[in-house]
């Protein structure tokens, strides 16, 4: 029995073009700056994003935090959607190793943050208050279904940031996602923002790594912080190695991942007891609702993934599903048919 996992796009494994770049990776020591791998990844990621520098962190958790620690100080104050990952599942790292303070608006269901909310949320100078130093948004939104910001959209609030001059940092998770699933250029997505973040080890299908871009200034802030949580890698071009790969060769294939999520979410919509809202399924994430009251998300999880297709109860009534490389239009026909018989012995 193939085991259809639909887990995350985080299970993905590495290539045989990759397994070939890993073996022939030329490596040196990065914390003096001597891996020529990573050196050129972060060159290309730089490149790719249209921002002056690059690093490469270890993950999107670390990514993230250590962009943080680079915009805020002790006891400064960040807004993030309460269904950020930043916020949900990075362990708190923000407040737990930066003393950053979170301020957390709603998110809207298409994964935005409400422009005016933002801006009163935005304090002004006073002794009782933190200060605000930053915005996070999330593009592609994971807890919102994979929902893509649009340009204009990242575009507004990087003005309105402007105004009262705060930074913008964008946790690009899946920020190819977005790109292939609005027909841009990447570029234009994260144009505006100060610093972004993305993930080599999602949809792109390298083993490990994260990149965080923005300006040569902000880069070399970042370099120190993320020698201070421990990042700072040695040949670390073993690994860098496969995220080139990444780039050159995985990020037009996210369409397929695209599809596949679509058919998927069209085949879940059919069946009686489960719930979908076909307009937020709009790039690899498939967020439906269990409705019928005779099993829980968890057994329902359990159920299917004694027959062989793995997903994830993700609170509530929900469950969670992510197309990636690995899984086949197939795949996604047999998941279907295991769900409807599930469904259907209950
Ligand atoms: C997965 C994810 C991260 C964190 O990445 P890890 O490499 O798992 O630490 C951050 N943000 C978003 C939106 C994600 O989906």
């Amino acid at each position: 029995m193939k085991i259809i996992d639909l887990r995350s796009d985080t299970v993905t494994l590495p290539t045989p073009a990759m397994r070939e770049a890993i073996y022939q990776a030329e490596v040196g020591d990065d914390v003096f700056g001597e891996d020529p791998t990573v050196n050129r990844l972060e060159e290309m990621a730089a490149q790719r994003m249209g921002k002056e520098a690059a690093l490469y962190v270890a993950s999107g958790t670390m990514g993230n935090l250590v962009a943080l620690l680079t915009h805020c100080g002790r006891g400064d104050e960040f807004i993030v959607g309460h269904l950020a990952h930043t916020f949900l599942y990075e362990a708190g790292g923000s407040a737990a190793l930066g003393s950053i303070h979170p301020r957390t608006l709603l998110n809207q269901p298409d994964g935005t943050l409400d422009l005016t909310d933002i801006e009163a949320a935005i304090r002004g100078e006073n002794v009782h208050f933190p200060r605000s130093r930053l915005i996070c948004l999330e593009n592609t939104h994971n807890r919102c279904g994979g929902a893509v910001l649009t340009s204009e959209y990242t575009k507004a609030v990087c003005q309105l940031a402007q105004r009262h001059g705060l930074a913008v940092h964008l946790d690009g998770a899946r920020v190819f996602n977005a790109a292939v699933a609005l027909g841009v250029d990447v570029k234009e997505l994260v144009e505006d923002v100060d610093s972004v973040q993305f993930c080599l080890s999602k949809g792109l299908s390298a083993p490990v790594g994260s990149v965080i871009c923005g300006d040569e200034e902000f880069i070399y802030e970042a370099r120190r912080n993320r020698k201070i949580v421990g990042g700072g890698m040695r040949q670390a071009g073993i690994i860098a190695a496969a995220g080139i790969v990444a780039l050159e060769q995985m990020v037009d294939r996210l369409a397929e991942d695209h599809a596949n999520a679509r058919r998927l979410a069209e085949g879940l919509a059919e069946i009686p007891g489960l719930a979908i809202n076909l307009d937020r399924v709009q790039t690899n994430i498939v967020i439906f609702e269990l409705t019928s009251e005779s099993l829980t998300p968890a057994e329902l999880q359990a159920r299917l993934g004694e027959r062989g297709v793995k997903l994830l109860d993700i609170g509530g009534r929900g469950l969670r599903a992510v197309t990636h490389y690995g899984i086949e239009a197939d795949d996604i026909e047999v998941a279907l048919a295991v769900a409807r018989e599930v469904m259907e012995q209950l």
